[in-house]
């Protein structure tokens, strides 16, 4: 049987801690959140029942900083799975070097089919509860699943009006005209296809008749869509929620949006054939990119997987299990802790910004997500070759190291 998301995630620590030879109380420290709370939200519905829904935040560490990380709004959020995601903002935030720890958070609803309205009371109430532990310097929320710029609004109005003054810095991924930075949209997708195109040039593959398949549709799958769809990159494949489309001559990119505004899915667009998700996962491919759910990639799928590389845009879409399928297969995975890293370092780029209320140009922006992620690959990659190691496994030997080192050097308290 798989295992538990956060079993998964403490399963590469282990390998990483063993690898690193952490003392004993380092590594327990890192196996245990540091702080986690859950609260009841009673909210308003639009037919003036009330509703009552369970709310997570788990602060996994801080050592280096205020932990850091998104919130997000699905039917099957639970403990589990919001301790694991912040597990994995810790080591993210280390892996490319921004001064963060680790957070995440969630409610356990089914935002389609709730009003905004409903919506816009339950992130209000979410917020009041949560808002002992939040703030520029504790903890700063962001964007995850089905949860987008105007949650982020809503948020950081809720909170203050709780402080009776505005505080920018205590959510990123928030509209432009109340402190949000530009390129902070993109930079999940801009970030991936960096370290894409960094994968690309190790590995010695040509851009030239390159193809890739996404999964999600969402703000990192779209992004990715398009931004290699610009560079020239044909687009076999796209599968979201409803179910999954193919064109081994490529997919238009705009005309597939469309489609899917129009009608909710990329499920039967005229120019593609539809197929089901585990179909997709055995097309032949360069480039796959798992950008929904995690496990997407598991024991029972894997061995169908006939792509080269693997960047990992959602986080844990591949388990355990399935790496080692993987492996023996020689696929190049891109791990999540990397691979989808951009989002947060232009929410920290934000963060610096609504702290200094001085704002960056979008080139700015643009060049030093670039940079940081381009470093940050070839740091991973660098690891791997000299310690023989594969890349989730360095990468996280990357991550784990910066978060021990700085928990060594602070000393146990009191
Ligand atoms: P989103 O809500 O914008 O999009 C999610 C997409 O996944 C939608 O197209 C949805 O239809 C699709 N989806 C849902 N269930 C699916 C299924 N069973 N099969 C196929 N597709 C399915 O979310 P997002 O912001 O794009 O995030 C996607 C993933 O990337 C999440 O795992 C998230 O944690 C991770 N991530 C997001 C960011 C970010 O900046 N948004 C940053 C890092 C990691």
């Amino acid at each position: 049987m798989e295992k538990g998301f956060f079993e998964e995630v403490l399963a590469t620590l282990e390998n990483a801690s063993r690898f690193l030879n952490l003392p004993e109380p380092i590594y327990q420290r890192l196996r245990r959140p540091r702080r986690s709370i859950i609260v009841s939200l009673p909210v308003m519905m639009d037919d003036g029942s009330v509703r009552f829904f369970t709310g997570y935040r788990v602060q996994y560490d801080f050592a280096r900083g205020p932990a850091k990380g998104g919130f997000r709004y699905h039917p099957k959020v639970t403990l589990d799975e919001v301790t694991a995601l912040a597990a994995l903002m810790t080591w993210k935030c280390a892996v490319v070097n921004i001064p963060f720890g680790g957070a995440k958070g969630g409610v356990e609803c089914d935002p389609t089919r709730m009003s905004r309205d409903e919506i816009k009371r339950l992130t209000r109430r979410y917020t009041y509860e949560i808002a002992l532990m939040i703030g520029p310097e504790i903890d700063i929320p962001a964007p995850d699943m089905y949860t987008d710029e105007q949650v982020m609004a809503w948020m950081m109005d809720t909170y203050s009006m709780m402080k009776g003054y505005t505080v920018p810095g205590v959510v990123t991924g928030k509209p432009i005209c109340i402190g949000g930075s530009l390129g902070r949209k993109t930079a999940t997708s801009q970030g991936l296809v960096a370290v894409v195109c960094e994968a690309l040039r190790f590995l010695k593959i040509s851009m030239e008749g390159l193809t890739a398949c996404i999964i999600g549709f969402g703000n990192v799958g779209k992004g990715c869509a398009r931004i290699l769809s610009d560079m020239g990159v044909r687009i076999t494949g796209i599968a979201d929620s409803k179910g999954a489309i193919y064109n081994p001559k490529g997919i238009d990119i705009s005309a597939v949006s469309r489609h899917k505004k129009e009608t909710g899915s990329v499920k039967g667009f005229g120019s593609a054939e539809d197929v089901d998700l585990d179909e997709l996962i055995g097309k032949e491919v360069d480039v796959l990119i798992p950008a929904a759910l995690e496990g997407q990639i598991n024991s029972r799928n894997a061995h169908r997987v006939r792509a080269r590389i693997i960047a990992e845009g959602a986080n844990n879409p591949v388990t355990r299990d399935a790496d080692e399928i993987l492996k023996e297969k020689e696929v190049f995975i891109i791990p999540d802790i990397l691979a989808n890293a951009g989002g947060v370092v232009v929410s920290y780029f934000e963060w610096v910004q609504d702290l200094q209320g001085f704002f960056w140009s979008r080139d700015e922006i643009a060049s030093r997500l670039n940079s940081i992620m381009k470093k940050a690959f070839k740091e991973v990659v660098d690891m791997s070759l000299d310690k023989g190691l594969d890349m989730r496994t360095s990468a996280m030997v990357v991550g784990v190291k910066r978060v021990a080192d700085a928990i060594s050097v602070r000393g146990l308290y009191p």
